[in-house]
């Protein structure tokens, strides 16, 4: 099952990001071939954080070790939470290297939402002593819109746990699923992924 979101004109950047636009260069009528070019940052939609992205010395995308983005991935339904903290999942046994939280986050594609669930810096240490390596959210950040210091993003960097933001998580079940999420091969500070989960 696809849980990435579609990239398309229009899709909602972060603020001040440069946005998607994809554009024909070239057209069959002109040339024969439709040849596209796209503008926007690496960002959009649903993507993969570099440590490069909030760490001057951390690893870029094409650095990163692939074959921890094709495992085992936990869904965790926190539907009505502002803040996730380890006391919303404790009852919850943790059973895959990657864990993506579902929220109740408004799949308003085309429009950024300021208010969005973020997650504890306890809970990413928490986390970690559970052998996670990956974290997603279906949201814009693991952070609060406001909070430029980055304090979720720093703890993960910390913990040696990479990031994905902007999941399409509203169709899929809390349950264990089989994933893969593969960005592209860019020295980049982000990536956009495709991200696909299969029950097992
Ligand atoms: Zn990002």
């Amino acid at each position: 099952m696809d849980i990435s979101q579609e990239l398309h004109n229009g899709i909602a950047n972060w603020p001040g990001d440069t946005p998607f636009k994809y554009q024909l260069d070239t057209t069959i009528d002109e040339s024969g071939v439709n040849v596209g070019r796209v503008e926007a940052s690496f960002h959009i939609g649903t993507h993969l954080d570099a440590p490069y992205h909030y760490d001057n010395d951390g690893l870029k995308i094409h650095e990163l070790d692939i074959n921890k983005l094709i495992d085992r991935a936990q869904i965790i339904e926190c539907l009505d939470i502002d803040c996730i903290t380890v006391s919303d999942i404790e009852g919850i046994e943790i059973e895959a290297p990657i864990v993506l939280f579902k929220t109740r986050y408004t799949k308003q594609l085309d429009a950024f939402t300021e208010s969005f669930s973020i997650l504890s810096e306890g809970l990413i240490d928490y986390l970690k002593q559970h052998n996670v390596g990956i974290i997603g959210v279906d949201t814009p950040s693991v952070d609060a819109y406001e909070d430029d210091a980055l304090p979720v993003h720093h703890a993960c960097n910390r913990a040696n746990i990479l990031i994905i933001e902007n999941l399409e998580l509203s169709k899929v079940r809390a349950g264990i699923y089989d994933f893969i999420g593969l960005p592209i091969k860019v020295i980049g500070d982000a990536s956009p992924i495709r991200a696909v989960v299969k029950r097992v």
